[in-house]
């Protein structure tokens, strides 16, 4: 094994779990042991909310740019740590260094963005009647979680943990039992920039936890980042519980390319859309739609995917698993009749013989009921249908239970707009195959890609991890007493 167990981090030490139940964590790079995750007890939770509670008052106490200043700090040290970070973030998602390297960049630019949360959150004021003053604050909510999923080991993380932690919040969060390195060399590193201890703990493990975290009492909100059908699961049991919720699923996201969009920048970002993170990206393009003769971006689109390959430009899948189910999505729709036109499947990368690669994929004349054209695959696998027009293509991508992104390839400005507002999602590309918001704007999907009001990052973050308060105050007594106060 390369690496000790994985410990919670509980009140700023790392801490053996109260159970011997473990997973083991393998990296999909080359199947190397890496460690062995705890399958954490009720009872560990209680202490890491004890000492989130415990850190609380001094922690929300504090004026907000003192808060902050830990995360100046914090960026530095992600940037003075960035190599090791990204390695770390590799050998255990399987992603390339690259993308890793990226992935911390973008941790960055988190952080950047809850440094300036003092200048976000002034709240309001007005004399709303002579001598009357009514006045907003954004008020920390106390104990707060943040569950998180397998695909960004350290960029999910970074989603919630700045922005809540900045906002006066204390947070326990449980890393994916899949990918579980990062976050404590993060904590670490948070640790080092001067965040009291408490006020972030690490508690592992897998379902037993989550519903420990949705039922715990002194939890206040419950963020999460994963599959549907599990944010389905947090949504209700956390709200069941009256918290506060929001539950990031999955998604299938649609392309829509038109005749007239420039053929090779289409092709680039329809192959990096897919193949990006192997496929594994909540933002990824899993779904193409060609509207009219499209064949000469098709054609170049093949030539682009030859272009990826396993192992140098292109990541690991998760696990085995994972290789197998996205393996028996292209057979099946090979076997329904679509046609494989680049194919990932059986890929092995020499002296890596025990990773878990899929090969880039692009399968044509997939039909909208194959499921490869319906369903999340979490691969780097395009499916490619075709329509005669425009609105056809906006019903296919509109009959998705999906909603994360949609994007559009096209010179036409008309058609573009046209797509922004009859998409179905809540991120929408022009001429971009990953269309992520950046900083200060808020990242989030719609229909059953999220379950809650309000996006994850960015500026719609402060409604989430703050309450308001309003007070109305009365400094002259001779204002007198009137219909209103
Ligand atoms: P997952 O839903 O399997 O796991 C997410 C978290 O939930 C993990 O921490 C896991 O331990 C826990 N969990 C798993 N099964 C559970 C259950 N039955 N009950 C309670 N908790 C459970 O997701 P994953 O495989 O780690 O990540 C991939 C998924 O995440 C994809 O569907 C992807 O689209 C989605 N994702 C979405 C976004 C977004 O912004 N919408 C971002 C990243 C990933």
């Amino acid at each position: 094994m390369k690496y000790a167990p994985v410990q919670n981090y509980i009140n700023g030490q790392f801490v053996n779990a109260s159970t011997d139940k473990a997973l083991d964590v393998i990296s999909p790079v080359d199947g190397t042991h890496l460690s062995t995750v705890p399958l954490s007890s009720s009872e560990d939770l209680a202490n890491a909310v004890k000492a989130a509670k415990a850190a609380f008052p001094k922690w929300s106490k504090m004026p907000i740019k003192e808060r902050v200043q830990v995360f100046f700090r914090y960026k530095y040290l992600l940037e003075k740590n960035l190599k090791e970070l990204a390695a770390l973030c590799t050998e255990e998602n399987g992603k390339t260094y690259g993308e890793s390297v990226a992935e911390i960049e973008k941790c960055i630019e988190l952080t950047e963005f809850a440094t300036s949360l003092p200048q976000l959150v002034t709240g309001e004021v007005l004399e709303v009647s002579k001598g009357v003053e009514c006045r907003t604050e954004h008020v920390p909510l106390g104990v707060v979680a943040s569950i998180v999923p397998f695909n960004f080991p350290a960029m999910v993380p970074n989603w919630t943990i700045p922005n809540a932690i900045a906002l006066g919040n204390c947070m326990i969060i449980k890393p994916s039992e899949k990918v579980p390195l990062s976050c404590g060399r993060l904590a670490e590193l948070l640790k080092e920039a001067g965040l009291p201890d408490g006020v972030l703990n690490i508690v592992h493990g897998d379902v037993d936890i989550v519903n420990a975290i949705c039922d715990h009492p002194e939890i206040e909100a419950v963020s999460f980042v994963g599959s549907t059908k599990v944010a389905k699961i947090v949504y209700q049991r956390a709200t069941h519980n009256y918290k506060r919720c929001l539950a990031l699923g999955g998604a299938k996201n649609h392309l829509l390319v038109l005749p007239d969009a420039k053929e090779d920048m289409t092709a680039a970002n329809v192959v990096a859309s897919m193949s990006g993170c192997a496929g594994q990206r909540c933002m990824a393009a899993s779904a193409m739609v060609g509207v009219g003769n499209i064949d000469h971006i098709i054609n170049k689109i093949v030539t682009e995917a030859q272009k990826v390959v396993p192992g140098k430009n292109l990541g690991a899948v998760i696990n085995k698993a994972s290789k197998e189910r996205i393996e028996r999505y292209i057979t099946e729709a090979e076997q329904q009749g679509a046609k494989v036109l680049v194919d990932g499947r059986k890929a092995i990368v020499d002296g890596k013989e025990n990773g878990t690669y899929v090969g880039p994929t692009v399968i044509d004349y997939v039909k909208p009921d194959m499921a490869v054209a319906k369903e999340e695959i979490f691969g780097p696998v395009i499916s490619i249908m075709r329509t005669n027009t425009l609105d056809e293509a906006i019903a296919i991508e509109n009959s998705n239970p999906y909603g994360n992104a949609a994007s559009v390839f096209t010179q036409n400005g008309g058609y573009a707009r046209y797509v922004i507002e009859k998409a179905s999602a809540g991120m929408i590309g022009v001429n971009v195959g990953v269309p992520v918001p950046r900083e200060p704007f808020s990242f989030g999907g719609w229909n059953e890609s999220k379950f809650g009001v309000g996006d994850i990052t960015g500026k719609s973050s402060i409604e989430f991890w703050t309450k308001l308060k309003k007070s109305t105050t009365k400094w002259n007594p001779e204002a007198g007493i009137n219909w209103m106060s």
